[in-house]
């Protein structure tokens, strides 16, 4: 596969087809003829290099601009073509282009670059020489519609300069919008472009111009080979048998931690070595076919080499899983993968589906299963956890331990030779235990079906999403401008937020997201927010905190003020958050949320923040907020701030799947970033 830049004018003449606005030019070899160009087309004019070495004309000295006159004409062109050869001696120089010179006007950048994952992604942003350090940009991934185009040229921070700021004219929204659309088109319908910037586009208070073109063509069209993903039976992973290949009896061994975990399975389980008669006090079995009855899942520990003879046999024996925990596939290079190819031909060949390679494969609390070598099992819950990662499950794991968190599902996806994060989307999706799902994600092959199915299964459970990695592939495709300015861990983001995942950055974020969305009600309807509490401090600070994370704290209407005067004290601050004072009793909660149900379409969701103190107890609050809780149809978030001594409140709310937080800045960051989602809100927090 080979690129090559086009010249700006090639670039132009495309542009113009898609009736993208471009200066007229023409290209000269010598300067008496750029003499004669100036003077016909009109003065004054621009001149700039042509070279395909030279892909920031401006560093070179090779652009001039406000060319007056034939004879200016004459000394720019030596001008440009010494400057030139003393920037790179090697360069090839086809000549100097002479070009109309395009009134001033805001200057900003439309881009587009190809993603490994998820295909061609438009950006627009700030342009100009500056563009790199003020890194204002927004992307999309292609096709886009009109409304979203119009979202993202007000996404920029520097929208105020288009909208019109401080008494300067409105720029042409219209048009803007309009070549936004006819540039993706351009990109959409021709395949062979790989990447473009043009930067900058000129935007008038009537019209645009694009006074530079970069774009980049390949000479391979590479498509994607989509995997099929034919639906697995949910019975796959229930199991009612299960065989461990490789079990054996010395504890430094894999599968002997595989087999210790696997002991607590209420179903069958049967260790197969071919050296001893029992192992963990189970009896032993030579082969998987000298078990003598139905095995549903085996779980392998072998050598690599010895795999593939292993998965036939479970062929013969008419298993449908296996759990290849053995390492020394595909992530070993060119030998391993045609190693792990031949598993999959195999496997494919009796119907029999595939969790890994080189993973630790599966833990089912609900069920007892767990196939990894984790420390200890975790507590069932409604949590399912798909992890590209192995080490990551261990310490998740040891961490819900302490937590009390629980799982419906841990899965460590491995090569994903087989069964990949989209059939495991599709299974946690049907299982009725899920309730919420984490993904940690290193690397998405096939981005476009991931959206596809990612979105239908976040419309009926919350998906959130840790991404990881993606520097490296980033850098590698980051070429240019407009590469570095959105790299391949942007184009994640947006496809998470596309496709209706929540993004967020740390594990603990995603737990406290989980934990927030594993509520019934989910997301809130929208981002207005009261704030109920019994601490003036706590009060300051959830204004500060709603506002740096985009949530909206509504101004209390008159006839609210009127209905909380009649019992609270007179000196209550009369607005929101509503502060009902250190000497809140539960009556006074329970009449205020009374008040705030009979108003519940002025707000989306309610944020009520206590602290420990003598006149209310937890277990007190809990009670009134189950009520209101139950009494709205908005979200009510809890935030306890406090030690132990809040924690009967704390089981109580629990138990209903509302979570309680323990640190205010948390609450509202995690609502923050799960508003992200639904409205964009500005700058929300990192979770
Ligand atoms: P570079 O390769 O350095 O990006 P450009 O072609 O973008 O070179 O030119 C550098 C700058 O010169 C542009 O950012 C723009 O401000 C100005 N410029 C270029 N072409 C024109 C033109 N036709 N009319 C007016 N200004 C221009
Ligand atoms: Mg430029």
């Amino acid at each position: 596969m080979t690129q090559k830049m086009l010249s700006e004018a090639e670039g132009y003449d495309i542009l113009r087809k898609y009736d993208i606005p471009v200066p007229a030019y023409q290209i000269v070899k010598n300067g008496e003829d750029a003499a004669i160009a100036a003077e016909k087309m009109g003065c004054p004019v621009v001149m700039k290099i042509i070279s395909p070495q030279i892909v920031h004309k401006s560093d070179a000295g090779g652009v001039m601009v406000g060319i007056g006159s034939r004879k200016a004409a004459l000394g720019a062109f030596t001008r440009i073509i010494d400057n030139a050869k003393a920037y790179n001696a090697d360069a090839e120089i086809d000549g100097v282009m002479v070009e109309q010179q395009a009134e001033p006007g805001l200057e900003l950048i439309i881009g587009g670059r190809t993603d490994p994952a998820f295909g061609k992604v438009i950006t627009f942003g700030m342009g100009g020489t500056m563009v790199e350090l003020m890194k204002d940009v927004t992307l999309r991934i292609l096709p886009v519609t009109e409304d979203e185009i119009r979202q993202m040229v007000k996404e920029i921070n520097a929208y105020p300069l288009i909208a019109g700021y401080r008494g300067s004219k409105p720029r042409d929204e219209e048009t803007l919008v309009k070549i936004i659309g006819d540039v993706s088109r351009f990109f959409l319908e021709n395949e062979h472009i790989v990447e473009f910037d043009i930067n900058p586009l000129r935007l008038y208070e009537s019209g645009a111009c694009a006074v530079d073109a970069r774009v980049i063509v390949t000479d391979t069209v590479h498509q994607a080979v989509k995997k099929e993903h034919p639906p697995v039976p949910l019975e796959y992973f229930t199991p009612r048998s299960i065989a461990v290949i490789g079990a054996s009896q010395d504890s430094s061994k894999m599968g002997y931690a595989v087999m210790h975990n696997l002991l607590h399975f209420p179903g069958q389980l049967y260790p197969v070595n071919n050296k001893r008669p029992e192992i963990q006090g189970l009896k032993a079995y030579p082969t998987i076919s000298a078990i003598p009855a139905p095995v549903d899942m085996a779980v392998i520990t072998v050598p690599a080499v010895n795999v593939p003879a292993v998965v036939e046999e479970c062929g013969a024996k008419g298993v449908s899983m296996v759990v290849i925990i053995t390492a020394g596939f595909k992530e070993m290079g060119p030998e391993g993968k045609a190693l792990e190819d031949r598993v999959v031909q195999i496997a494919k060949g009796h119907g029999i589906r595939i969790i890994g390679p080189n993973c630790l494969g599966l833990i089912v609390p609900p069920r007892g299963i767990d196939t990894t070598y984790v420390h200890q099992s975790p507590k069932p819950g409604n949590i399912a956890f798909l992890s590209q990662s192995g080490a990551i499950i261990n310490t998740v794991v040891d961490w819900s331990l302490a937590q009390n968190i629980g799982f419906s599902n841990v899965i460590s996806v491995g090569n994903q030779c087989d069964l990949d994060f989209i059939d495991y989307l599709r299974y946690v999706e049907k299982d009725p235990k899920t309730k919420a799902i984490i993904m940690y994600i290193e690397q998405i092959n096939d981005g476009k079906t991931f959206m596809e199915v990612v979105s239908e299964v976040a419309q009926s459970k919350p998906v959130i999403a840790i991404k990881s990695g993606s520097s490296r592939r980033g850098s590698a495709a980051a070429s240019s401008h407009t590469g570095s300015l959105s790299g391949s861990y942007e184009v994640y983001m947006e496809a998470f937020r596309k496709s209706g995942v929540i993004a967020v950055h740390t594990l603990t974020g995603a737990f406290l997201a989980a934990r927030m969305l594993a509520h019934p009600k989910r997301y809130p309807k929208g981002k207005r927010a009261v704030v109920v509490t019994n601490a003036g401090g706590f009060a300051v600070l959830s204004s500060d905190y709603a506002e740096r994370y985009g949530i909206e704290l509504i101004d209390l209407p008159r006839e609210v003020i009127d209905e909380l005067n009649e019992f609270l004290p007179e000196f209550w601050n009369k607005g929101n958050p509503i502060d009902l004072l250190g000497d809140a009793t539960e009556k006074r909660f329970e009449k205020t949320f009374e008040v705030l149900t009979r108003h519940g379409d002025l707000w989306d969701m309610a944020f009520i923040v206590d602290f420990p103190n003598l006149v209310l107890t937890s277990e007190q609050l809990a009670r009134q907020i189950l009520k209101f809780s139950e009494k709205t149809e908005n979200r009510v978030i809890v935030t306890m701030l406090g030690g132990d001594s809040l924690n009967v409140g704390r089981e109580m709310l629990k138990e209903h799947d509302i979570p309680s937080f323990e640190e205010l800045d948390f609450t509202y960051r995690v609502m923050g970033r799960v508003l992200w989602q639904k409205f964009r809100v500005k700058a929300p927090g990192l979770l």
